[in-house]
């Protein structure tokens, strides 16, 4: 048994087989060989296998993504034949002697390097590539098995990290638990576990070396524990208490259906955080009143290019007819800081948290943020949609906002194009914003507070910095004064407030959030019932 212990993101029991996600550069030793043919002929074979998994991956994107997607693995396949580099790798076995792994590896870390000297930003994004490329070749050359996600059975991913990009792009019917060596809690992937209802555990210490894909795994969500190759003691206990929790899920579903109302008359909304239209099936599953987060900048992620127009409406139009009437809460584009996308070619920044992202991107792209509006504004027509705008500091931003959105409302009109102007709330996750709130109480229809941002901008602590983790404190009094300070500056504008960050579902604030007047709890599909369940058992007066 190997056993370790991290943070836990969400919790949950699980056994099952590992996925060993290996992102980093192929790690080989130098070794001294005697037979250079048969070294250039294993080589041969492996680049013959790397171009073989190439076309078949090729294939499958073409169908998936399509053809623009898909052509960079025709580019990889076409490194594995280009004449330079192969012969580079070829000189190094025959005039060195050495293994073929570590000519590949030494070849990689060259043409990288060139590549990420160049001043051409086409040829600088071709380092990445050659890594990429060599790496496969290497471990073809060691014999390893590639992670085939639609060949994967469902399996728990055992990675060094995750970004949010690669996240969303995983098939989650396949996904048990996440375990990772770094991440920080309040990242993005710590929220999209959250959202998947999967049990996470981030900052564990386990050498990807030493595991393999294949090798059963325990992670249990409520010690932080993980044990790959568990004994049968352990195996016996964890499948005891997987059976025990399920128990407990179907003792929550007896709530469906009901109110959210304390024991004393009080009714607070509770709606569900999404990050792409799919996730409108746990929304409904765990009967949330409405979607009070829908995350759209997952739509711009995992993809070459910027989602059209056409498409954006697509998805909006789906979310808010299926829910059918329900209230349908869809942020505008937060891009920026942990969440990249390449072809915003957003440059590298100092300090990203405090960057160029989210509102500000928009009011200074305006192309892009009167696209998505455009297609909001169309969606709003089909159900019960309401806009919310993030980062805001200021109300100028939001005067400024105000007159783009009634210009693309101008426009579409004169088009022909129906659309209706819908509901428009912001987020509340900047100091600045809390200081004005009673301000921007006048111009807006409602408040969401986002404490995930709203802590680390007050507490000057980088959410995404797993150092900081244990600093990083959202029940800290001047966060809970002030959500306090803006539920009562909404509330004398006659506006609701609700929290949207990870604090909303936090079960030890429950009864305090509902005590302050917040309205609404906006959480991970998977803990409304759980809320339901508190507010039902509790008295506003204690
Ligand atoms: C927040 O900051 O609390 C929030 C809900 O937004 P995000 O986590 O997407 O930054
Ligand atoms: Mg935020």
């Amino acid at each position: 048994m190997l056993k370790f212990s991290g943070k836990s993101v969400y919790k949950g029991i699980v056994l099952g087989p590992a996925a060993v996600l290996k992102k980093t550069d192929q790690q080989v030793r130098r070794v001294k060989i005697t037979d250079v043919d048969e070294e250039l002929h294993r080589l041969l074979l492996a680049c013959e296998k790397s171009k073989e998994q190439l076309r078949k991956l090729y294939e499958k994107a073409v169908k998936e993504v399509g053809e623009t997607s898909a052509a960079i693995f025709e580019v990889h396949e076409m490194m594995l034949e280009d004449e330079d580099y192969l012969d580079a790798i070829h000189s190094m076995i025959r005039t060195e002697l050495v293994n073929a792994e570590y000519a590949a590896a030494v070849t990689r870390d060259n043409f990288s390097e060139m590549f990420a000297s160049m001043n051409d930003d086409y040829m600088k994004a071709r380092a990445a590539d050659v890594r990429d490329v060599s790496n496969r070749l290497i471990q073809n050359l060691k014999g390893e098995e590639e992670l085939d996600f639609s060949e994967l059975a469902p399996s728990v991913i055992v990675a060094e990290d995750l970004t949010p990009s690669e996240t969303v792009q995983m098939d989650k019917e396949k996904i048990l638990a996440f375990v990772t060596v770094h991440g920080s809690t309040n990242s993005h992937t710590s929220i999209l576990a959250r959202m998947m209802n999967i049990p996470a555990i981030i900052g564990v210490p386990v050498d990807l070396e030493s595991i393999h894909s294949g090798m059963q795994v325990v992670v249990d969500g409520f010690s932080g524990e993980v044990i790959f190759e568990p004994d049968g003691t352990v195996c016996n206990d964890a499948r005891k208490r997987m059976q025990e929790e399920q128990e407990k899920l179907t003792l929550l579903q007896t709530l469906k259906g009901k109110e959210n109302v304390t024991l004393d008359g009080r009714t607070i909304n509770i709606y569900a955080n999404i990050g792409s239209v799919s996730d409108v099936g746990y929304v409904l599953e765990n009967d949330a009143g409405g979607i009070g987060l829908f995350r759209s900048e997952f739509l711009y992620l995992g993809r070459n290019d910027y989602p059209t127009e056409e498409e954006q409406f697509q998805a909006y139009k789906q979310v808010v007819q299926t829910m059918a009437g329900r209230k349908v809460i869809i942020r505008t584009l937060d891009i920026g800081a942990d969440k990249q996308v390449d072809y915003f070619h957003l440059g590298k920044e100092e300090n990203p948290a405090m960057g160029y992202r989210a509102i500000r991107i928009c009011l200074k792209e305006q192309a892009v943020f009167r696209t998505q509006l455009r297609a909001l504004l169309r969606a709003s027509v089909f159900g019960n949609l309401s806009i919310m705008y993030p980062m805001i500091t200021s109300v100028e931003e939001v005067e400024a906002i105000f007159e783009i959105v009634e210009e693309v409302k101008a426009e579409l009109e004169k088009d022909g194009i129906t659309c209706k102007m819908p509901e428009q709330g912001i987020m509340v996750e900047t100091p600045a914003a809390v200081m004005v709130s009673d301000e921007l109480a006048k111009l807006v229809d409602f408040f969401s507070i986002g404490t995930n941002d709203l802590t680390q901008y007050t507490l000057a602590i980088d959410r995404q910095n797993e150092r900081l983790d244990e600093f990083y404190n959202p029940h800290h009094p001047a966060i809970i004064r002030m959500i306090q300070m803006v539920v009562d500056n909404a509330h004398k504008e006659g506006k609701w407030a609700g929290i949207c960050g990870e604090l909303g579902a936090d079960a030890e604030l429950t009864k305090n959030f509902v005590r302050m007047g917040v309205d609404e709890l906006s959480v991970a599909p998977s803990m409304i019932l759980k809320l339901r369940k508190t507010i039902r058992e509790m008295k506003i007066s204690p």
